[in-house]
């Protein structure tokens, strides 16, 4: 379980580590070889969430499943870069998402 949210976690099969989600919050943990999680400090939040494109310049934040606002991640096309509430494009449900999660961030690096 999470233990900044309390939502259950999923585990990513990634080469190498056992890398664990929670998708309430996008905290993410490495399970050790004793089983505990280890949770990775939150990085800032303009570095949290990989980019997609959507119609007419919008971009999505995107996370193993779906972007933010809903969209299945298979539909969309995911970019090289981080997606920012910053950026012009910035589609206005992710960034209303990605400010409920990085609400329930604790108060450590990347707000
Ligand atoms: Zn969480
Ligand atoms: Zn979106």
């Amino acid at each position: 379980m999470c233990e900044v949210c309390g939502t259950s976690l999923n585990r990513r099969d990634l080469a190498g580590d056992e890398v664990w989600n929670c998708d309430g919050c996008d905290a993410l943990y490495l399970r050790k070889a004793d089983g505990t999680f280890l949770r990775r400090p939150f990085p800032p939040a303009d570095q949290r969430w990989a980019a997609a494109s959507g119609e007419a310049g919008v971009e999505h934040a995107v996370t193993y499943t779906a972007t933010l606002c809903g969209i299945d991640r298979d539909a969309v096309i995911v970019l090289r870069h981080y997606w920012s509430a910053a950026r012009p494009g910035a589609c206005a449900e992710c960034r209303t998402a990605a400010d409920g999660r990085v609400a329930r961030w604790p108060a450590e690096t990347g707000r």
